[in-house]
């Protein structure tokens, strides 16, 4: 078990890769809270997590909300040793169709709310802890209508950087995991249909070397691996898991003769 003893926190805990990743930290041995804002789907991730997890109704937005679950998870299962900061929302910001209040509803969660977990979470951080800061591959390659996200994406890793120079004092690991397409509820608004979806994932898995989408597991794989002791001198990098898409993206289907 690779975090027998461990507590961890992971916000957006009740979907996608934030499941994922809390199932397998259970599996793993470690004792987990995870947040959301959706209570229903709270519940049933709870039942699925089984007694050694904790969901509790928290909307990452809400700073005070966010240090009352912070709360809760260290009086359940004392203090943390992971904070894993997924949370995150889509949005379209194309030029010429953006209001304020769109584009500054992604900011305000996808990266405000990333530094007041990780602020809010300070005080029950065990020292050597380790912090990981979900990212994507919209940060670097400049697709359209993506303004706002990659922006938000941007600023994780540059922020994901200045958290570890404040903290290693403390021995406390700060990374980013930054996914490339994968499989989750993410898409629902983009791609609200089984047709819908399957062009979409037609077009990622062209334009990916590795000719796939990514399954929320490969992401939480890694999650863990950050997580873990086997990442001890791991500080301040970003790991993509993206299928070569932003390293290698000459070797992509599209591009094959
Ligand atoms: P999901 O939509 O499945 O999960 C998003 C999670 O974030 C949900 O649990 C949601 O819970 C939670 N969330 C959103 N807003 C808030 C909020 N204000 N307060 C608390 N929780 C919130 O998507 P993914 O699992 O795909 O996304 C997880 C992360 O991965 C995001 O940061 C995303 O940007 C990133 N990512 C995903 C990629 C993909 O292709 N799937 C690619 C690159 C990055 P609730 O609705 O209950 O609030």
């Amino acid at each position: 078990m690779r975090l027998a003893n461990k507590t961890a926190l992971i916000t957006g805990g009740n979907s996608g890769i934030g499941l994922a990743t809390a199932k397998l930290f259970v599996a793993e041995g470690a004792k987990v809270t995870v947040t959301g804002r959706n209570r229903d789907t709270l519940e049933e991730a709870a039942r699925e997590l089984g007694p050694n997890a904790l969901a509790v109704v928290a909307d990452a937005t809400d700073i005070a909300a966010t240090e009352a679950a912070i709360k809760k998870a260290a009086e359940k299962f004392g203090k943390l040793d992971i904070v894993f900061a997924n949370a995150g929302i889509p949005g379209d910001t194309p030029l010429g169709a953006t209001s304020l209040e769109a584009f500054e509803k992604v900011l305000r969660t996808n990266i405000t709310s990333v530094f007041f977990t990780v602020q809010s979470a300070l005080p029950y951080l065990n020292d050597n802890a380790s912090i990981i800061l979900n990212g994507s591959v919209i940060s670097v390659l400049g697709n359209p209508g993506y303004s706002a996200y990659a922006a938000s994406k941007a600023g994780v890793r540059a922020m994901a950087r200045v958290m570890a120079s404040e903290l290693s004092p403390r021995g406390i690991r700060v990374n980013v995991v930054a996914p490339g397409g994968a499989r989750t509820p993410i898409w629902n608004g983009r791609a609200p249909t089984a047709d819908a979806f399957a062009v979409l994932e037609k077009r990622i898995s062209m334009t990916t070397p590795l000719g796939r989408m990514a399954d929320a597991d490969h992401i939480a794989k890694t999650v863990l691996f950050l997580a873990s002791d086997d990442a001890a001198h791991v500080q301040s990098a970003e790991i993509f898991v993206d299928g070569g898409a932003t390293g290698s993206p000459a070797g992509a289907p599209i591009f094959r003769g």
